[in-house]
C-alpha cells in the first residue's frame, strides 16, 4: 500500500483552537491516517502519514482554511507513526517562550542556501539547529556537531556565539529538519544582535525534495517509525558509525535497558550481541525489553499498559522459579 508522510506547519491565528482540535479529530477519524499534530491559538505543527489515496480529501480540506500552507511529502509502503494524536499544545515546537514570528531570520531558497554554502567563507557560520544524534547521521557541509544535549539549550549556544563573533559581519546560515524551529531560534539570534540571520525555508525536507543531496553528507533523522531516511529519491552514502565495531551504518536503536532508553547507533550483528543495549552495563539493568533482531527497528516509547502488564507478569514469573 502508498502512504505519504507530511510535515507541514502554519501560524495562521486560530481564534478558538480547542474547537478547531475537535474539528481536526472530527475529520480525520474518517481518514486512515495516523501521526502528531500540535494546534493552538498561533497555529498547526503536524506530521503524519496518510493513505495516498487519501490525500486529494485531505489537502482539500486542509488548504480550505490554511491556504498558505507548504506541505512536504514523502512516499513509504506503511505508517510511519503508531497512533494518532491531535491535541492542543501550549507550544507548537520545543520551546519554553513565545517570539515574534516577523523579527525572524530571513527565508532563503533551497537553491539560495546551495549557493549561499558554495560561497561561504570565514564569516558564515552554518548552524545545525538540531540534536547531536540528528547531526550524526546527515547534515549540511560546513556545519558543526550541536554542541548541545538537547536543543532546549539552543538559547546558551546563540549567546556564546554572540560574545565571540562580530555581530555585523557574521552570516548565520540556520537550518532544521522541516524549517518551523529556525522560525523560532532566528529570532533568538536576532535578539543576540546578529544582523544577518538567514533560515533555510521548509527545512532540510524540502531542500532534499528540491535539491536531492547537493552539499549535504548522509541522511535525514526523522521523529517517526522510519527513523533515518534519505532526503533525495538516491539514497546518499552513510556516514555515521557502529558505536561498537566502526561499520558504516546509520541504523538507530533505543537501548534495550529501559531505565536508559539512549537511542545509539549498531550494525544488526552488534545490536544482537549486545541484546539491544548501548553499554555493557545496560546489559547487565534489571528492566530490560527482549531484543528483538529486525533490519529496520522501530524508535521505542512509552510502554502501554498491556506491555507493562506482560513485562511485570514476566517477571514475577523468573523470580518464582
Ligand atoms: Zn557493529
Ligand atoms: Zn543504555
Amino acid at each position: 500500500m502508498d502512504y505519504l508522510v507530511l510535515a507541514f506547519y502554519t501560524f495562521q491565528p486560530i481564534p478558538e483552537p480547542h474547537r478547531e482540535v475537535k474539528r481536526w479529530k472530527r475529520f480525520l477519524e474518517n481518514l486512515d491516517v495516523m501521526g502528531r499534530i500540535y494546534l493552538n491559538k498561533d497555529g498547526v505543527n503536524a506530521q503524519m502519514s496518510l493513505l495516498g489515496a487519501e490525500a486529494e480529501d485531505f489537502y482539500g480540506w486542509l488548504l480550505k482554511d490554511y491556504p498558505k500552507t507548504e506541505v512536504k511529502v514523502h512516499r513509504c509502503q506503511e505508517h510511519a507513526f503508531p497512533k494518532m494524536t491531535v491535541k492542543y499544545r501550549e507550544q507548537l515546537a520545543a520551546m519554553d517562550r513565545e517570539f515574534d514570528l516577523s523579527q525572524g531570520g530571513e527565508h532563503v531558497s533551497s537553491e539560495r542556501w546551495a549557493q549561499m554554502i558554495e560561497e561561504r567563507d570565514e564569516d558564515t557560520v552554518i548552524l545545525d539547529v538540531r540534536n547531536d544524534y540528528e547531526w550524526d547521521v546527515g547534515h549540511f557541509e560546513g556545519a558543526k556537531r550541536p554542541e548541545l544535549k538537547t536543543f532546549r539549550e539552543f538559547p546558551k549556544l546563540a549567546e556564546e556565539l554572540a560574545k565571540v563573533r562580530d555581530l555585523k559581519k557574521t552570516k548565520v546560515m540556520m537550518y532544521c529538519t522541516g524549517g518551523i524551529r529556525c522560525e523560532l531560534y532566528s529570532c533568538l539570534m536576532k535578539e543576540e544582535g546578529f544582523e544577518n540571520v538567514y533560515q533555510l525555508d521548509g527545512g532540510i525536507i524540502k531542500y532534499g525534495l528540491e535539491k536531492g543531496n547537493k552539499h549535504w553528507k548522509g541522511n535525514l533523522f526523522v521523529f517517526d517509525d522510519r527513523l533515518v531516511v534519505p532526503i533525495a529519491e538516491e539514497k546518499n552514502a552513510v556516514i555515521s558509525q557502529c558505536s561498537q565495531c566502526q561499520e558504516k551504518v546509520d541504523t538507530y536503536y533505543n537501548c534495550a535497558n529501559m531505565d536508559c532508553n539512549a537511542l545509539f547507533i549498531s550494525c544488526l550483528a552488534c545490536a544482537e550481541k549486545m541484546k539491544g543495549c548501548c553499554s555493557s552495563s545496560c546489559i547487565e539493568a534489571p528492566r530490560r525489553r527482549p531484543f528483538e533482531v529486525t533490519e529496520n527497528p522501530k524508535p521505542f516509547r512509552k510502554l502501554s499498559f498491556e506491555e507493562k502488564q506482560m513485562l511485570k507478569d514476566a517477571s514475577s514469573c523468573q523470580s518464582t522459579q
